[in-house]
């Protein structure tokens, strides 16, 4: 999924949601809604994530006066407004995107994968924000039942005994 950030984006997916409304639907559903690539968690650093194209760094640095760094350090005040502002700019955009959806009737949701993840982190979703904003979520589950991939708590990949 190219940047949410970026207005041509958001323009071109309105006109695709737009014809699809004209199609008598019962709903619209996004594919796959994560906000740029993965962290990779190192101790207490971690790796870039997110996305650094210009939309977003143009908005991150009006929004907080600090460039997107390549490596964030887990207990600094950037990591955590990087954080706010990739959760947040998921939640603008999904919020628009349900508004558009539901004031035509019809029902509007979305996927992901693990919910066990420090989703926020993972995809830049705060799921309980967009309770009242979608009908439903999938979520979608790749790796093996005994294999977790916390990101929380900085275990990346540990086995569950
Ligand atoms: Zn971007």
């Amino acid at each position: 999924m190219t940047c949410i950030n970026n207005p041509r984006f958001i323009e071109y997916l309105e006109k695709k949601v737009s014809l699809a409304l004209k199609e008598g639907v019962d709903g619209i559903f996004l594919d796959n809604l994560f906000f740029g690539i993965f962290p990779i968690t190192m101790g207490n650093k971690v790796s870039f994530f997110g996305c650094n194209c210009r939309h977003c760094q143009t908005k991150f640095k009006t929004e907080y006066g600090m460039n997107i760094p390549k490596l964030f350090d887990t207990n600094s005040e950037l990591f955590s407004c990087y954080q706010d502002f990739r959760t947040r700019s998921m939640s603008n955009f999904i919020s628009h995107f349900s508004e558009i959806v539901t004031k035509n009737n019809k029902k509007f949701g979305f996927n992901n994968l693990d919910p066990k993840l420090n989703s926020k982190l993972a995809y830049g979703l705060d799921f309980e924000s967009y309770a009242n904003k979608v009908d439903y979520f999938l979520f979608e589950k790749y790796y093996e039942n005994k294999i977790i991939r916390k990101i929380g708590d900085w275990a990346y990949y540990k086995a569950i005994k």
